[in-house]
């Protein structure tokens, strides 16, 4: 029996990430419930009137072809385009930063699909702090990963109530105030009271937003309490390079 090894396949996908490639092509990173994470081709794209098809922030319904080598976006169709507003995009941008940064296993594709389309679904009706929607989603894909970031435990004394003084980095977790005095321990990043009470708030955010101020002191010190996680469980630096324009 002969076995084929180009296939073609419709999927619907997301943008992560999308780049000129040589004179007139594109190069899309792109995430699929069905693939996962691809980088695929849109030969020619530059070069039409309109480079829609495959714009970041929209999802689409894709045709790719493969034949032992890289994908080929072969034609596609708009399901919605997912813009809102400046600080929304932006961290809908960080959400695909993640993806592309982050490595997921093929077999659970569709449960970080899943995630990825609720927050973005979340978003659209979200209008006050999308940073802290972004939050929650990092932390559900720290989980889905099996790399849960604990923010309601006092890494040293287990205690869940305490103010949170400082962020743990090689321990992954928060240091509460009762604790941080006796932990001689030069890499604590410390955090803020209006950190803390966000931090305590997160796990039911969507409960709150209405209430809650977010200092950029806060937004600053959670985004660095995320990176370090990150960084430390991959091994590499992680960046959120739209998250530096949010405000
Ligand atoms: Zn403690």
């Amino acid at each position: 029996m002969s076995r084929s090894n180009s296939r073609t396949t419709t999927t619907r996908t997301v943008v992560l990430r999308r780049k000129p490639w040589k004179e007139t092509s594109f190069l899309l990173e792109l995430f699929s419930p069905d693939l996962g994470r691809i980088t695929a081709i849109a030969q020619g794209a530059r070069s039409e009137k309109n480079a829609g098809g495959s714009e970041p922030l929209a999802e689409y319904e894709m045709s790719l072809y493969h034949s032992n080598g890289p994908w080929f976006l072969r034609s596609s169709h708009l399901v919605r385009s997912l813009r809102k507003d400046y600080r929304r995009d932006t961290v809908m941008y960080a959400a695909c930063e993640l993806y592309e940064q982050t490595v997921l296993p093929p077999e659970d594709a569709r449960s970080h699909w899943d995630l990825l389309l609720a927050f973005f679904d979340y978003l659209q009706h979200e209008k006050r702090h999308p940073i802290a929607i972004f939050w929650r989603f990092a932390l559900h894909v720290c989980h889905l990963l099996g790399i849960d970031l604990d923010i309601e435990r006092c890494v040293a004394c287990g205690q869940t109530d305490n103010e949170w003084a400082a962020f743990f980095p090689m321990r992954n977790g928060l240091v509460c105030n009762n604790c941080q005095p006796s932990l001689a321990e030069p890499a604590l990043l410390p955090l803020s009271e209006s950190t803390s009470r966000l931090l305590h708030a997160l796990p039911h955010i969507g409960n709150v937003l209405d209430e809650i101020e977010i200092p950029d002191e806060t937004i600053q010190q959670v985004n660095r309490i995320l990176l370090a996680h990150l960084s430390s469980h991959f091994n590499k630096p992680f960046h959120f390079k739209s998250l530096q324009l949010y405000g």
